[in-house]
């Protein structure tokens, strides 16, 4: 029985750090990553730290920045302020009184493992039942304005070691683009990611995309298109990768039992929380599918929380999470997340996540602050 712990305070802070190139994928695009950092103070010192990690607009998910410093203003940081802190594996239970926000959710969620992990003096990884082992990272390529600077992109990638390359299509900009890339690069370890771009009736793209040897097809049709995405599995030998339509439990479950996908990714804000993208885990992995970690992109808190995430078994592709300078002009944490020349990326030895945070980068970054107590 773990002894009842009260938080002493909770700190929101709202930070944007800008992106060197616009994070653009197929309806949409940003030139700032907005987080919302959660830190979590106990009564002895203890901190745990969180990141709520919405793009900035509505075009990637319905929550936004503002919405979800409204969410953890009003209602998640008073309510746990008002009781003892759960323990982690139960905070998501505790959150679910509250409906949708998964963002929000996984900020705080974040905070309360981080919290516990270095009140126990153990890696995070070890609280989440993973193992010390480094995480294969691959590389995410969005849609180029010319070939050239495709093919530039996808050769830089190749040279820092990434395990794997990614890259995004379109209707219209499709096969032509995986065909220049393997005509050049050859028998490398590469996938596409449609962002829900095709239907059904674009079935004979994939059948054509199916003779170039791609791991995945990550999300050819729509979110809400299940029956048809096992259709499409039907016909095809490359694993259909679910992204989008693994958006909780429930589409997860129901995609495993109607045979929608052979590959999940799998996103902890977008699950709401380290323990339910765990269970989402281990639900696919009874039922014989692989997984990957997935990112939307965050800042360096949310990211390293699921690498940790990512060491358990089942996360057997290389994750979305990229270095810190892939993205970001800066990151708020300590040391920032690196790639070996290998493709590998090393979890730091200590407590929590491993990670310090810069409180005076938070400080340089921060455009909203706001300090809670019991
Ligand atoms: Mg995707």
């Amino acid at each position: 029985m773990t002894k009842a712990i009260h938080l002493s305070g909770i700190r929101l802070h709202w930070v944007q750090v800008p992106l060197h190139e616009p994070f653009k994928i197929s309806n949409g695009e940003v030139s700032v990553k907005d987080a919302i950092l959660v830190e979590l103070k106990g009564e002895d010192g203890n901190t745990g730290w969180g990141e709520a990690s919405p793009m900035g607009g509505s075009f990637y998910s319905s929550e936004t920045p503002d919405s979800t410093w409204e969410f953890l203003r009003s209602k998640a940081v008073p309510g746990l302020l008002e009781r003892s802190l759960p323990e982690p594996g139960q905070c998501f239970e505790w959150l679910s009184q509250f409906p949708g926000e998964p963002f929000a959710k996984a900020g705080v969620e974040g905070a309360v493992w981080d919290f516990w992990a270095n009140q126990a003096s153990v890696p995070l990884y070890e609280m989440l039942c993973g193992s010390r082992r480094p995480v294969a990272s691959g590389a995410a390529i969005g849609l180029m304005p010319s070939i050239d600077e495709l093919l530039d992109r996808v050769d830089t990638f190749l040279r820092q070691g990434y395990r794997r390359i990614k890259i995004k299509i379109m209707p219209g900009h499709d096969v032509e683009l995986v065909r220049v890339v393997r005509k050049r690069f050859g028998d490398i370890p590469l996938m596409v990611d449609a962002n829900a771009a095709y239907t059904l009736e674009d079935a004979a793209i994939f059948e054509e995309l199916d003779g170039y040897g791609l791991m995945m097809f990550e999300q050819p049709l729509g979110r809400k298109a299940l029956h048809d995405h096992a259709e499409l599995q039907r016909r095809l030998r490359t694993p259909i990768c679910l992204d989008e339509s693994a958006e909780d439990l429930e589409s997860i479950g129901k995609a495993i039992r109607l045979g929608s996908a052979k590959i999940i990714n799998i996103k902890v804000q977008r699950m709401g929380g380290l323990a339910p993208a765990k269970q989402a885990h281990d639900s696919a992995q009874a039922a014989g599918i692989p997984c990957w970690m997935g990112t939307m992109p965050e800042l360096g808190v949310a990211s390293a929380q699921a690498l940790h995430l990512a060491t358990l078994g089942n996360f057997t592709f290389p994750t979305d999470v990229e270095a810190s300078a892939r993205w970001f002009k800066d990151d708020i944490i300590e040391p920032p997340i690196e790639i070996s020349g290998d493709g590998f990326i090393q979890l730091p030895e200590g407590p929590g996540m491993g990670f310090k945070i810069d409180m005076e980068k938070v400080e340089r970054y921060r455009i909203r602050f706001e300090e809670f107590q019991p």
